[in-house]
């Protein structure tokens, strides 16, 4: 594949030499130390990214549009989508989403570089995506994750902020809430990539027999208005795939005799069999189409990723087989767009911190530039699927960061 240099402003040469034959309860860092302050200033709070992406669309002459997809539950905070494009059957849809879990923020970083790129370069590749392609991004999905205090400090977590009120859906005061709900310091909320049904429009009700609390090997009730917001971008896009940005914390190391940590793992199945049933008996099933590219996409990926002249990012497995119906990759591979979950090492700040963010970050937007161009060459479609099944490792054994941290 044809490429240039990309993202230059990200230099980030971050890389002890692997290591191996080690013992993996001494797992090779960076790790955050004990007594490290970690400091967030490196990510962006919801204000930051508005007065972000607002200045590059005032730059974009007319290419991007920035919009307001929702608010988050309770605290209001708005959902930003990047557009670039609309909805057009001559165009390939692309879905790129980050910061579904709101304390893995490094993606917001990453789409807002990815942004700034597609709004500003006069790349012929970019120009020739811009023109093959409409593109939306969701680059923090849920700030009111990202936002969330303690003590009055930023610490940002996994749930959304909302509180479950069954009466809201008609069902009886005492009816229990969802799997996905939960506290964290006693603020109660969602794990918004559980709350996703692959019927976009469902509507949690006394009728139906999709009711909490349910399981993650069943679809969610779409309950949060961030997973609705999301949703209701997707149905307008179609879009031909959709890709979703997280971290990961604990990690894996690469391989039971290989002592280097993960720096990517990457998924294209999320859903065992290939179909699913909901309580009300609805089937959904997966293409065989769908499921192929979605494989030749990560596939492409983990090719580009690990070749020549890329070599600090090769330490690339597949993340464990799940079965969940109530992500969003679920739910959406279910609706006919190919999937990859891109999860990165490090629970964003608390654990590899942002020593090694930036090389994660990089890795991030080389693996998106690969789809993008991997899609308007026509490449990605040119992958054996198999090799997915065949040649990406699976993951190694999970190791933990061997300093924890004493912050909250
Ligand atoms: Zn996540």
């Amino acid at each position: 594949m044809k490429r240039f240099v990309f993202f230059l402003s990200l230099i980030l040469l971050f890389l002890s030499s692997p290591v191996h034959a080690q013992p993996q309860s001494i797992p090779n860092g960076p790790w955050v130390e004990a007594e490290q302050t970690v400091q967030l200033q490196a990510f962006l709070t919801v204000d930051e990214l508005e007065k972000k992406l607002l200045g590059i669309e005032a730059r974009s002459k007319g290419r991007l549009k920035v919009e307001v997809a929702g608010y988050s539950a309770t605290l209001g905070y708005p959902i930003f989508v990047a557009k670039f494009g609309e909805p057009d059957e001559n165009k390939i849809g692309i879905l790129i989403q980050s910061t579904i879990h709101g304390d893995e923020e490094a993606h917001v970083v990453s789409c807002v570089e990815l942004i700034q790129t597609l709004a500003t370069s006069g790349n012929k590749d970019v120009l020739e995506i811009l023109n093959r392609m409409t593109i939306w991004i969701i680059p923090m999905l849920n700030p009111s994750g990202v936002m969330f205090e303690v003590d009055g400090s930023r610490w940002p977590k996994r749930l959304n902020t909302q509180t479950w009120d069954p009466t809201e859906w008609g069902l009886p005061s005492g009816h229990v809430a969802p799997h996905y709900y939960g506290s964290r310091f006693g603020v109660y909320g969602y794990d918004l990539n559980r709350d996703f049904h692959p019927n976009l429009d469902f509507v949690l009700n006394p009728a139906t027999n999709n009711k909490p609390r349910g399981s993650s090997r069943q679809a969610g009730f779409l309950v949060t208005p961030e997973a609705r917001a999301s949703a209701a971008l997707f149905k307008a896009l179609k879009p031909k795939a959709f890709i979703d940005l997280h971290h990961q914390y604990p990690t894996y190391a690469q391989g039971v005799d290989d002592n280097d940590m993960n720096t990517l793992q990457i998924l294209g199945v999320v859903i065992s069999g290939t179909s699913y049933t909901d309580l009300d008996g609805n089937l959904y099933t997966i293409a065989p189409e769908v499921l192929a590219l979605s494989k030749q996409m990560n596939s492409l990926v983990y090719q580009e990723l690990t070749e020549n002249g890329n070599s600090h990012f090769g330490n690339i497995t597949k993340y464990a087989p799940i079965n969940y119906p109530g992500s969003a990759l679920g739910a959406y591979q279910l609706n006919g767009a190919a999937i990859m979950l891109f999860e990165i090492r490090g629970g964003s700040i608390y654990d590899t911190g942002q020593k090694a963010n930036g090389v994660f970050i990089k890795q991030t937007l080389n693996g998106l530039w690969a789809i993008l161009m991997g899609f308007v060459t026509g490449e990605v479609y040119d992958i054996d699927p198999t090799f997915y099944d065949t040649e990406i490792p699976g993951s190694g054994p999970r190791i933990r960061n061997p300093h924890p941290n004493p912050q909250p």
